[in-house]
C-alpha cells in the first residue's frame, strides 16, 4: 500500500471495498461488498428532499502486537438503531451491523495504518430514504452502508489547544433530534462554524436552547471539565448526543486514574471554576480547549494554551493505550477483527 501514512489528513479516501444493504417491501435484503463507490438514486430520493439519513463514525486501530481491532462497536450499532427510530428508518439489525463492520475492515485490511503512524482506518456507516418522495412522509426503501477510509490523527503536530466561543445560534430543540446521529443536526451547525471560524475561533459552544444559561456541546463533539479538586465532569441533558469517547474516558477516569466523576447539569457561570476543559468523540479523542470566550468575556482554563492539562493529558493516553492494545481493556470494549493482520 503507497500511503504516506504519517501525512494523512483527516479526509475522504477512496478505499477497496464498500458494505450494501437495501431496504424494500419491509425488509432487508442479505447485503453485499460492492467495489463501486457510486450511489445511485432517484432525484426525489427522500434523503434528497427531507434529509432522511443518519450516521455513525468509528475506528479500526492496528495494535501494538499487530492485530487490529475495533473500539465498542457494539455501542455504534445501538446507537443507529435509536437515531433510525427517531428519524422513521428501519433499524439494520445491530448483530448483522457489526458483521458488517467487520467484513469491511477485513476486505480493506491494507489500509489500516501501521502501529504508531497515528493514523487510523475510519469507518462511516449510514443510511438514507432511498425511494421518491414529495409529499412530507417517510420513506419506504432505504439503503445502509458502510465505506472506510484511513485518516490521519485530527489535530496534526498533536494537541494544541483551540478556543471556543459561545454562538448566537442553537444545536438542539428541547425536545428535537440533538441525541440522534442525524445528518440534519449538521447540516444546520454549517453556518454556525464558518461563522465561528471568521471570528477566529476553533469550534462552537452550543447552550441548551431552552434557557441559554447551561452549556451542552460543540457541533460534533461532548465535552468533559476537571475541577479544582481532579473531578472529571460532563454535562447533562437531554438533547446531547451520547458520545462513545465521552462515556468510555468516564469509566478510565474513574477505574483507571481513581478520579471522581460526575454527570450533571452544568451552568455557563461555571466555567471559571474548572481548570482544564477538553472536547471528545472518535475523531480526536480529546482536544484540550484553551479558552472560551462568551460574548465580550473570555475564561481562560488555568491549563493554558500550550499543552492540554494533566488529566486530559492522562486520560489521552489512558483511552488511546487501551484502543492500542497497550493497557488491558476493560470487558467487551476491544473487537477483534484480525488476529494477527499481515503486516503492511
Ligand atoms: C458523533 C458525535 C459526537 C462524538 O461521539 P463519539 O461516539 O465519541 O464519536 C459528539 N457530538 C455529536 C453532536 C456527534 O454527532
Amino acid at each position: 500500500m503507497n500511503i504516506d501514512w504519517q501525512n494523512l489528513g483527516f479526509g475522504y479516501m477512496k478505499t477497496d471495498y464498500r458494505f450494501v444493504s437495501n431496504f424494500k417491501d419491509g425488509k432487508w435484503d442479505e447485503g453485499k461488498m460492492t467495489t463501486d463507490d457510486k450511489v445511485v438514486i432517484n432525484e426525489s430520493a427522500g434523503v434528497l428532499q427531507y434529509a432522511q439519513t443518519c450516521f455513525e463514525g468509528m475506528k479500526a486501530y492496528r495494535t501494538i502486537d499487530n492485530r487490529v481491532v475495533c473500539f465498542r462497536p457494539d455501542l455504534n450499532a445501538s446507537r443507529m438503531a435509536d437515531s433510525c427510530r427517531r428519524l422513521e428508518m428501519p433499524v439494520f439489525p445491530e448483530n448483522r451491523f457489526i458483521e458488517a463492520v467487520k467484513q469491511v475492515v477485513e476486505k480493506n485490511i491494507d489500509y489500516v495504518p501501521p502501529y504508531g503512524s497515528g493514523a487510523s482506518l475510519y469507518l462511516r456507516p449510514y443510511m438514507f430514504g432511498s425511494n421518491p418522495v414529495l409529499g412530507v412522509k417517510p420513506a419506504t426503501e432505504f439503503e445502509f452502508r458502510i465505506f472506510a477510509s484511513p485518516v490521519g490523527p485530527y489535530f496534526k503536530g498533536g494537541a494544541k489547544p483551540i478556543i471556543l466561543r459561545v454562538p448566537d445560534f442553537d444545536r438542539a430543540a428541547p425536545l428535537g433530534t440533538g441525541h440522534v446521529k442525524a445528518g440534519l443536526n449538521y447540516a444546520m451547525s454549517l453556518h454556525a462554524i464558518v461563522d465561528a471560524h471568521n471570528q477566529g475561533y476553533n469550534e462552537n459552544m452550543y447552550l441548551d436552547s431552552a434557557t441559554r444559561t447551561k452549556i451542552e456541546e460543540t457541533g460534533g463533539a461532548n465535552i468533559i471539565f476537571v475541577t479544582k479538586d481532579n473531578k472529571v465532569v460532563t454535562p447533562k441533558s437531554p438533547t446531547i448526543l451520547p458520545s462513545i469517547t465521552r462515556r468510555s474516558l468516564m469509566v478510565v477516569a474513574e477505574k483507571y486514574l481513581g478520579l471522581k466523576t460526575e454527570e450533571r447539569e452544568i451552568h455557563i457561570e461555571e466555567l471559571k471554576d474548572f481548570k482544564e476543559c477538553a472536547l471528545c468523540g472518535t475523531a480526536a479523542v480529546l482536544s484540550p480547549v484553551g479558552k472560551v470566550a462568551d460574548h465580550g468575556k473570555v475564561i481562560e482554563f488555568p491549563s493554558g494554551m500550550e499543552k492540554p492539562g494533566e488529566i486530559t493529558q492522562k486520560l489521552y493516553d489512558t483511552l488511546t493505550g487501551i484502543q492500542m492494545g497497550k493497557i488491558e481493556p476493560p470487558e467487551g470494549w476491544i473487537y477483534e477483527i484480525k488476529p494477527s493482520a499481515v503486516s503492511v
